[in-house]
């Protein structure tokens, strides 16, 4: 089916194929279902998370329309521009970030790790400040000379969403028959992409995403514009309708990057039954999701889960999380 596609610039530098671990353990704990396990926290930039798999199509395409300067943004412990750091400097890229929130006295976790890899870093007040500021930056590199590239916040267009779509190709490669896939989603690049690979590669199960902050409504048309763009990045329009979207925003509620009983729950469960590390605000909060689900009895014992593990574990060491998780 490959051979199919258009050509699309991608540079590969992620560690992939990322191995699929049965988490049995933890299938015992819960009571079925049988839960596996996608590491695509060992994607291998910077320690790993989902955003590479999108960058091996974001920084291609930088490279190739002649960028010098990533200008991205994110949340203060964004893993998103830990990694866009870490692509940049692999390259030879400048790389500004764009964070929302209060410069702390001290930085700490994927913060810290910013400043490590090189980025510049440009606070704003509110996250509704973000794009504007991005705006401004660009326009201010490209009056000194430079040649800048706008990223949204997640790596999320259409371009990036491709990096989840061949995930899929990888992961039926790998031979699991996997009745749900389950993730954290936010930004919808990992999920309009997971969508999108399921039409194009033929993946039989659901595709779940648990979302971390937004409403099911603007995941649901968001993901389905998102997977529906991509798709002409690589042949014929795949149509994806909102309704086609699966998007649990139950566990959200206490707002983005609130840690609840429900994530710590999470995070000590994988820990002590798996020695699996989550992560408090993405990871923690998509498996505790899938923690109710599995005792509500919504997956049936004789199903199989696997869970994208996205990665973010240096966000357990953020000096908010301290008295939670210690
Ligand atoms: C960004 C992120 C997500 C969500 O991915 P989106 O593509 O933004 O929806 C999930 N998990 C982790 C660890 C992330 O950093």
């Amino acid at each position: 089916m490959n051979g199919s596609f258009k050509e699309v610039p991608r540079i590969r530098f992620a560690h992939l194929p990322t191995p699929i671990e049965e988490l049995g353990r933890l299938s015992d704990a819960l009571g079925g279902p049988r839960v596996f396990v996608k590491r695509d926290d060992g994607t291998g930039l910077a320690l790993g998370g989902n955003k590479t798999r999108k960058l091996e199509f974001l920084i291609a395409d930088a490279i190739e329309k002649g960028a010098d300067t990533i200008v991205t943004a994110g949340a203060a412990q964004s893993n998103h521009c830990r990694q866009t750091a870490a692509a940049a400097a692999k390259f030879g890229l400048g790389c500004v970030l764009v964070l929302n929130g209060h410069k702390p006295d001290g930085a700490s976790a994927n913060l810290l790790l910013d400043s490590l890899l090189g980025a510049k870093i440009v606070w704003v007040e509110r996250r509704e400040d973000r794009e504007r500021v991005q705006g401004e930056l660009c326009a201010e590199l490209s009056t000194s000379g430079k040649t800048p590239y706008f990223m949204p916040y997640g790596g999320s267009t259409p371009i990036g969403t491709l990096g989840y779509a061949f995930a899929v190709e990888e992961a039926m490669k790998q031979g699991l028959d996997a009745d749900w896939y389950v993730f954290g989603t936010s930004s919808g690049g990992t999920h309009a992409g997971l969508v999108l690979g399921a039409r194009l590669f033929g993946f039989r199960g659901k595709v779940l995403g648990i979302s971390i902050d937004e409403s099911e409504e603007w995941l649901k048309a968001r993901i389905s514009a998102l997977a529906s763009e991509a798709s002409e990045l690589l042949g014929p329009r795949v149509e994806v309708r909102p309704e086609e979207i699966l998007a649990n925003d139950a566990y959200c509620r206490a707002g983005y990057g609130v840690l609840t009983d429900a994530e710590i729950e999470a995070v000590g469960l994988f820990a002590r039954t798996e020695g699996l590390l989550l992560d408090p605000v993405y990871t923690g909060r998509a498996a505790a999701g899938l923690i109710d689900l599995a005792r509500k009895g919504f997956f049936k014992k004789s199903e199989t889960v696997l869970f994208w593990n996205t990665g973010g574990q240096p966000a357990l060491f953020a000096e908010k999380y301290q008295p939670y998780l210690a």
